[in-house]
Order: C-alpha cells, then structure tokens, then sequence
C-alpha cells in the first residue's frame, strides 16, 4: 500500500526524484523532499500541494551526516513516522580516466557513495526500533556492466548493489523487516547530462540520451510498484530503460 506511507526522497528537486516524489503523492504518500536548490523544492512542494497532495521539504546535501539526520527529523516531526526512504542523489560527470579529472571522481564518491551511507545511517535507527521500513536506492546499469568514460560512476553504481544485497541479509537476519530495492536505470531525460564537464564525454552521452532516452515518470512507476508489493514481499532488483537502447 502507498497510501499514507511517509517517504523521503533525496536528489528530490528534478528528474526521477521529482517525478517520483509526484507520483507517489498522488497516490496518497506523505513525501519527504531533499535536495540542495530550495526554489524547486519549493516549487515541487507546491505542485503537490495544489493536486491535494501532501508535501514538505528541507534543503540537504547528501554528503553532510547532519542534514540527513534533519530531513529523517522533518518526517518524523511532520508525519510521524518514516515509512520509505528512496536515496536517489546523484551525479554522472563521466570522463575517461587520462583526463584526470580527480575533484569529479572525489564528488562522485561523496555524492554516489557517502550520501548513500549518510541516509541509511540516518534512517536505520528509526527503522530497527519500528522493526519495519523500505530502502529504495538508484543504482544504473552502469552498475552492471562497465562502459568507458564511466570507471568512477560506474564503480560508485557498483557499490550500491552490494551494500544494498548486504542491507537486506542483514536486517532479515536480525528480524527487522527492512525491505530494499534497488533500480537499475538506462538513459533516462533529466538533468543528469549537466554534470559532465569533460566535452567527449558529454557529447557521446547526449548522443545516446537524444536517441533512446525516456521519461522519469518510467522509474517512478517502479518505485511505486515496489512499496505496492505486500509488507511480507521484497523485490529486490528492477532494470528499466528505453525498450529500444541496446
Ligand atoms: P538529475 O540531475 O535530474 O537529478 C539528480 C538529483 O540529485 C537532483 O535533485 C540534485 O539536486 C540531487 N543532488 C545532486 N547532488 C546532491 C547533493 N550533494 N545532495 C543532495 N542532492 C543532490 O538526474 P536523475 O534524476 O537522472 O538522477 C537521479 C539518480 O538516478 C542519480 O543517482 C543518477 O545517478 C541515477 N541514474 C540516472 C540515469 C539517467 O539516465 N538519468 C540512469 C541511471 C541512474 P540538487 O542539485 O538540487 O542538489
């Protein structure tokens, strides 16, 4: 059931956050919105607000422990409770190594890694003492197969899939009931591309995103469809791209 459920959404304020934070609350979720520019959360905020939807943000940067621990606060102060938490920040400047680009590799790892860590260290205590909870987590396929142009996004990708599997063992061997999932995206059109500073990355990129991409609205259906599933039910992995990218 998503109807009443109190999820956090971070990387809220654009593209598959935005879309899914919509979509859940037309469903009747209670969202939780994080992300770093203010004005389109609030816009966000107030798109929902006006469909009958209920909403509330707080600007977070993934990559500070405290201000997570503040938006897992926020939900709790504002709705009671946390239901969900979908740790969905993230950023993809691609370059090929012998660029160096080394301050875009060391922001892929605080974003893409250390935001991941600094959401579950927030939430976790909430949802072993409620011995329920649901982790939903972005990875990409750049997770699953590696690609040029893509060693540190894809291994920070890589990463998500094995802590996301270990976070499953370990909460049904302690009899928590966290359920996880975690998705799998190909090209999809948001503002992913902007953060690519290295030209031929960018380029190739664009390349691929102009032919094959599609909607976020695709990725939030998924999330929708995994806090959907009975409380006694994990799906645990979902690969969605456009049905025409090899
Ligand atoms: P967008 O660029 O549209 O969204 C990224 C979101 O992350 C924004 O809301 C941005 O908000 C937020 N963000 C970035 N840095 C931080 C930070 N330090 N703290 C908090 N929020 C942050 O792209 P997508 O919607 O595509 O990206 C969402 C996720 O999907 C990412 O993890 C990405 O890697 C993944 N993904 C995307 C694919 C695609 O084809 N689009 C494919 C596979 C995976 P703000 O700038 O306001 O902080």
């Amino acid at each position: 059931m998503i109807e009443d459920k109190v999820v956090i959404i971070t990387g809220a304020s654009s593209g598959i956050g935005e879309a899914t934070a919509k979509l859940l609350a037309s469903k009747g979720a209670k969202v939780v919105l994080g992300a770093r520019r203010k004005d389109k959360l609030e816009q966000i905020v107030g798109a929902i607000e006006k469909e009958g939807g209920q909403a509330t943000c707080l600007v977070l940067d993934v990559t500070r422990q405290s201000e997570n621990d503040a938006i897992v606060k926020l939900a709790k102060d504002t709705f009671g409770r946390v239901d969900v938490i979908f740790l969905n920040a993230g950023l993809m400047p691609n370059s090929p190594l012998s660029a160096l680009k080394i301050d875009d590799w060391h922001q892929m790892v605080d974003v893409n890694i250390k935001g991941v860590l600094n959401g579950i260290a927030a939430v976790l205590p909430t949802f072993t003492k409620q011995k329920s909870g649901h982790v939903i987590a972005t990875s990409s396929v750049a997770g699953l197969k590696a690609y040029p142009g893509g060693a540190v996004y894809g291994g920070t990708k890589w990463f998500i899939r094995d802590f996301m599997e270990v976070l499953r063992m370990e909460s049904a061997m302690e009899g928590t009931n966290i359920r996880t999932a975690t998705i799998y995206p190909a090209a999809i059109n948001t503002e992913l591309l902007a953060t690519i500073s290295d030209k031929s990355s960018a380029e190739a990129m664009q390349g691929i995103y102009d032919k094959f991409g599609i909607s976020p609205e695709r990725i939030a259906n998924v999330v929708a469809f995994a806090i959907d599933q009975p409380e006694d039910t994990t799906i645990n992995e979902f690969t969605v791209g456009p049905a025409n990218q090899p």
